[in-house]
């Protein structure tokens, strides 16, 4: 009894930190392969899926040029970071036997395909899982602003945006136990309140392209399958 999705084609967007489990710094191959399990049971439901999947877990642009290093260069890094943490989810998806393919917005032939957007929509109606690593080939972009980006141009039909909380909250959830998560939230609420879902150019983006973030937890096991049913909790900014 496979739950009824309704979604055909979607992003799901993660943070490099998803992938390092309790290491603190890099990844933890077993969490990799826990997370391409979860993305395995929503392909099976055959749901096309497009993932981006962020570096902070190896390096971050901003950290770097706070410690002196020249801000372009240090971003660069970063995304260099993210296609490290790609290729690992494409070897343990593989590992699975769900084909995957890599694109990278900064090409490097030897390692992955550059990203052809005509090339990447054939990937997804072949079933493969399509991850778009490089961010978005510029600096001072975020993953989330590439997420909203690919997932615009490959015309998904919601980003997922895993995390460590359950959805959206009001204020910080790990901090403060009155923390009231919203259901639904709008993309100008969640500008003005700073509610830090994803940073403001990925939240305008996916406003004016009317790209609704789905909000849930990674932690929850099956989780992913779940919110595409719409089961669990989670917030959507719409
Ligand atoms: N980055 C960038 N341009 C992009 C995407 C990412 O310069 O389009 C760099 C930036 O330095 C960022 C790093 O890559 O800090 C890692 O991405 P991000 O911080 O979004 O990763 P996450 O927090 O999701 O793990």
């Amino acid at each position: 009894n496979q739950p009824e999705v309704a979604f055909k084609r979607v992003m799901l967007k993660i943070s490099g930190e998803a992938l390092m489990g309790d290491l603190g710094y890099g990844l933890h191959p077993p969490t990799v392969e826990r997370i391409a399990r979860e993305v395995q049971s929503v392909h099976n439901l055959g749901v096309e899926i497009c993932m981006v999947i962020g570096g902070g877990n190896i390096f971050r642009g901003l950290q770097g040029s706070a410690q002196g290093m020249e801000r372009t260069t240090a971003d660069y890094m970063g995304m260099l970071a993210t296609v490290m943490n790609a290729l690992a989810m494409q070897s343990a998806l593989e590992g699975l036997g769900v084909f995957t393919r890599v694109v990278s917005a900064i090409p490097m032939d030897q390692v992955c395909e550059p990203y052809i957007r005509r090339r990447a929509v054939r990937h997804l109606e072949k079933k493969r899982v399509c991850i778009f690593a490089a961010g978005t080939g510029n600096p001072y972009f975020t993953t989330d602003t590439a997420a909203t980006l690919r997932a615009s141009e490959m015309r998904c039909e919601a980003i997922f945006k895993g995390t460590k909380v359950d959805g959206v909250y009001d204020k910080d959830p790990v901090k403060f136990s009155d923390a009231k998560r919203y259901d639904r939230v709008t993309y100008d609420e969640v500008l003005q309140k700073h509610l830090g879902v994803m940073d403001a150019s990925a939240i305008a983006l996916a406003r004016d392209n009317n790209l609704p973030i789905i909000v849930f937890s990674l932690d929850e096991p099956g989780g992913f399958k779940g919110i595409l049913a719409g089961q669990g909790t989670y917030t959507t900014v719409h």
